[in-house]
């Protein structure tokens, strides 16, 4: 208690919030002043912005990213018999869409230096049944899109991007969600686009791909009342769209903010000696790739990443595991009996991971306190050995 006023928090929305906070009431008060609380000119205006910011031709809004992909694979017509091939170190909606389709999720492991979907190993994971792929942009960072859609290209398999947690991250410099067929972004509030409640988007350079999506998102009804398809209800509201669409103006800075925050951690954990394979390692970034900094994830090996965290806790700074269960493993997935012999870095990761505070706010001086925290930990731990 007696450190309270010096607590680092995980996250803090209110400091990202509070500069905008004149604009978000101007826009919020536009909206109920309108009375268009769906299908408000906002929501339009933010599908247009979102297109043009991820380089692709439609947007269409709907109520999460978790919606966003399975809206993703109804429109692609997946179901009973297909498989899609996902990683398992990853949330749990990038999974759950598929089984929720009655189609079978086929895990391939991970890179050990970007926590990304291994390319690869997607070619062996192949089989007739294949349907898609669904690379996760985890922490920020692409996956190795490019070899991705070679590799699914030439089987005739569709990509869907979870692109969740990376909107304007880049890869060869092209954005994230304009490589697949669709892409998903969610705007729940700690993502780098967050809302203040939920919210999700998708993206589509094919304008028949755009339209199944927009179908299936509105109950598959086409004319009124005329249901072509069993959708489902997954709408972004106007209120959403309007917060948004101030964000999304703010979103470069907010990008840099976080880039400014990764890249000071990376230099003050090699200063203090602690980036070794022994201690800590750091986050690695693909030369090819423009990292938006969702997560700053250190890789803390040799089983102290629970003793690490609970001394961060002790010090009163936030911190996360993302994630500490595979996704093959939650109990849910029992039944699926996925033999993870295969996962091995998936399954390291989720003992090794350990999440810092990074947000738009956090300043240098808490910083310092993380960084000079886990110098303790570790000078300790030393102490104890000699
Ligand atoms: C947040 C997230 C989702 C789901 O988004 P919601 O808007 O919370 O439904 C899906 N995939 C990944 C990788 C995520 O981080």
């Amino acid at each position: 208690m007696a450190n309270s006023a010096q607590n680092v928090p995980l996250l803090d929305v209110n400091r990202d919030n509070l500069p905008y906070r004149d604009e978000f009431i101007d826009a919020l008060t536009g909206v109920v002043d309108s009375g268009r609380f769906l299908f408000g000119p906002d929501v339009v205006e933010l599908e247009n912005e979102v297109a043009a910011y991820s380089e692709v031709d439609n947007a269409i809004g709907c109520a999460s990213g978790s919606d966003a992909l399975l809206l993703a694979l109804m429109a692609l017509n997946i179901g009973p018999g297909d498989e899609v091939i996902v990683p398992s170190f990853t949330f749990f909606a990038s999974v759950s869409c598929i089984t929720r389709l009655g189609a079978t999720p086929v895990f391939v492991d991970i890179r050990p230096d970007t926590f990304n979907m291994d390319a690869e190993k997607i070619e062996a994971a192949i089989t007739s049944k294949t349907k898609a792929i669904i690379p996760v942009y985890l922490f920020g960072q692409c996956a190795e899109i490019d070899r991705i859609c070679q590799i699914a290209c030439s089987h005739d398999v569709a990509v869907v991007e979870d692109a969740a947690q990376a909107i304007g991250a880049a890869y060869h410099s092209r954005p994230a969600g304009s490589w697949g067929a669709v892409g998903c972004f969610s705007f729940y509030p700690t993502k780098n686009l967050g809302g203040m409640g939920d919210g999700g988007m998708l993206t589509a350079q094919d304008p028949a791909t755009a339209d199944r999506l927009r179908l299936f998102a509105g109950h598959g009804m086409r004319p009124r009342y005329y249901h072509k398809v069993v959708g489902i209800n997954s709408r972004l509201d106007t209120f959403q769209a309007a917060v948004l669409r101030v964000k999304l103006r703010h979103l470069p800075e907010a990008v840099e903010s976080r880039q400014t925050i990764a890249s000071r951690y990376s230099r003050w954990f090699t200063e203090a000696g602690l980036a070794n394979d022994d201690q800590m390692v750091l986050p690695y970034q693909d030369p090819a790739s423009f990292h938006v900094w969702n997560q700053y994830a250190l890789r803390i090996p040799g089983g102290r990443r629970d003793d690490l965290r609970s001394h961060l806790s002790e010090n009163n700074v936030g911190s996360e595991i993302y994630y500490p269960i595979p996704v093959h493993k939650q109990e849910c997935y029992r039944d699926l009996n996925f033999d993870d012999s295969s996962l091995v870095e998936t399954n390291r990761a989720c003992a090794e991971v350990l999440n810092l505070p990074i947000f738009p706010g956090l300043t240098e001086s808490e910083q310092r306190r993380v960084v000079d925290t886990v110098v303790k930990f570790y000078a300790a731990k030393s102490r104890m050995v000699a």
